[in-house]
């Protein structure tokens, strides 16, 4: 079945274009429906690095359990998109998520809860230790890719590493195969329908320069950096349509990520500067911090130098919300050999960091005096200060009791929440919003839940797991 161009083949049923979790789930429910599936995976390693490996493995809906009832998850969505996420695609996600889930169940899947924490009931067992730096081998997220490829292929489908896609093959206006690069030559795989599943465009610098930030190289990835935008250029090239492309889910991180492993992709600096305020380097405040660390952190990669921004706080916030976090700043940035500042006073502060001391004591006088006065919805830009419906809650802090602390930061980008724009069934569709015959798309490559601009990060993983199940259910109709 795998054979180099021009050569006749059998079909396959479905082609799947990445071994992320979303074309992991679609191989195997595909395969389970008696359906001949390959994935096509570029990564060569066993265990390839993808951002489904990396992740915490927590399956979540805007920070919500996904068995809440359908209605009061799409009002969840609703709410955390400020409305923008495509109501369609909203309802489906939250029609299926506990369906997913109970697949993923009958798979073999295990999970483990933490607490009460309504958002970590469903969590990818072993549950990955509270520990900074990358540790994912072994883990729930990892266990439950070999799982599932295991499962695909003692159904009889395939998983080829070393195997990146490269173009769709059209014939009278539907897709019917792709185009890979294998072992130095091109394959051509033929199929009733391709699910692009390759992960977004995070790590395609000159699309990130096109539509997030001016200096796409002093954005830290924060992630697996294998989504380089192949399904996305794919996609257009047969005249696909996307959602903005934006904006981008990722995280506050210490700037020292850059050269030091140890602080990304935990522990996340969110708390220190969404508790405090986050400056430039003229002393100012230039974003809301109260909307949480995914928007500041895509506010700095749209500074004209996103290695300028820096956190500052005081000895409330370091020893309450810094402590608090799922994987703490305080002590664990320390103890990784992070950055952080602290001085007696704000001036020896801006000395450290190197802002003028005038406009650092300014720019905290005009918030600490806007905070007590509730009025910070008047400063510039302004701040919010109740809890943003799919945040993770963060109180709003007073920069006042010393010593106080500077964390310079830089923003981390795990995946991009604009993309390939799909339907309900996970069919791509056209400018028109016709479906392109015989194209799929999930997980992070896709658009129009998340994807807007100003919308939302809602959970990768479980938007990741069911539309992929929706897309391999519908290939089923299809082939049937
Ligand atoms: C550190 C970290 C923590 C996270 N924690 C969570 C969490 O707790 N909960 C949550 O919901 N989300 C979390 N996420 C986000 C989540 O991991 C992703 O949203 C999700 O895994 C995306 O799955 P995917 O299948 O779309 O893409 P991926 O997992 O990125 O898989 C895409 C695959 O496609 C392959 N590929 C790319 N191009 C090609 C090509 N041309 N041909 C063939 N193959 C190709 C890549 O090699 C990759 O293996 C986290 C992410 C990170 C990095």
């Amino acid at each position: 079945m795998v054979v180099t161009s021009n050569m006749s083949v059998d079909k396959y049923d479905a082609v799947v274009i990445g071994g992320g979790i979303a074309g992991l789930t679609a191989a195997a429910r595909a395969a389970q429906g008696g359906l001949r599936v390959v994935v096509l995976e570029r990564g060569t390693a066993d265990q390839y690095a993808c951002n489904s490996r990396y992740s915490g493995g927590i399956l979540h809906i805007a920070f919500h359990n996904i068995r809440e009832p359908e209605a009061a998850l799409v009002e969840v969505i609703e709410t955390a998109t400020r409305g923008k996420a495509d109501p369609q695609l909203a309802k489906a996600f939250a029609a299926n998520a506990a369906r997913t889930v109970d697949w993923l169940c009958a798979e073999g899947v295990q999970f483990t809860t933490v607490g009460n924490i309504a958002y970590q009931q469903w969590v990818f067992a072993p549950r990955r230790p509270l520990t900074p730096g990358l540790d994912w081998k072994d883990r729930g997220a990892d266990v439950t890719m070999r799982l599932l490829e295991r499962n695909i292929t003692q159904r009889g489908g395939e998983v080829l590493r070393g195997t990146a896609a490269n173009s769709l093959i059209v014939e009278n206006g539907r897709v019917v195969g792709v185009d890979a690069h294998r072992n130095g030559t091109t394959v051509r795989f033929d199929a009733r329908a391709v699910l692009i599943a390759d992960g977004g465009f995070q790590s395609n610098l000159e699309l990130l320069r096109e539509n997030i930030s001016s200096r796409p190289s002093k954005v830290m990835q924060r992630g697996a950096a294998t989504g380089v935008g192949d399904g996305l250029r794919m996609a257009r090239q047969v005249g696909a349509a996307t959602s903005e492309l934006t904006d981008f889910y990722g995280h506050l991180l210490s700037r020292d990520a850059f050269n030091n492993e140890l602080v990304w992709p935990y522990p996340q600096c969110d708390e220190l500067g969404v508790a405090g305020i986050v400056i430039n380097a003229r002393g100012e405040r230039f974003a809301d911090e109260g909307r949480g660390g995914v928007f500041v952190a895509n506010a700095i990669a749209r500074l004209d130098d996103p290695l300028s921004a820096v956190a500052v706080f005081d000895e409330q916030v370091w020893q309450g919300p810094g402590k608090n976090a799922r994987i703490p700043a305080n002590p664990l940035l320390v103890e990784a050999g992070g950055t952080v500042h602290s001085a007696p006073t704000l001036a020896a502060l801006a000395a450290l960091i190197g802002v003028p001391a005038i406009k650092l004591e300014k720019t905290i006088a005009e918030y600490n005096a806007a905070l007590a006065a509730g009025t910070l919805a008047e400063l510039n830009p302004a701040r919010s200060s109740k809890p943003i419906p799919g945040n993770a809650p963060i109180p709003t802090m007073p920069v006042s009791k010393a010593p106080y602390y500077a964390v310079p930061l830089c923003a981390g980008i795990t995946y991009t929440l604009g993309g390939i724009a799909t339907d309900a069934h996970a069919r791509v569709l056209r400018e028109s919003g016709e479906p392109i015959g015989g194209l799929y798309a999930a997980g992070s490559c896709t658009g129009g839940l998340e994807g807007r601009s100003g919308a939302h990060y809602l959970g990768g993983l479980i938007k990741a797991a069911v539309f992929g199940l929706l897309a391999a259910e519908h290939i089923a109709e299809l082939v049937k």
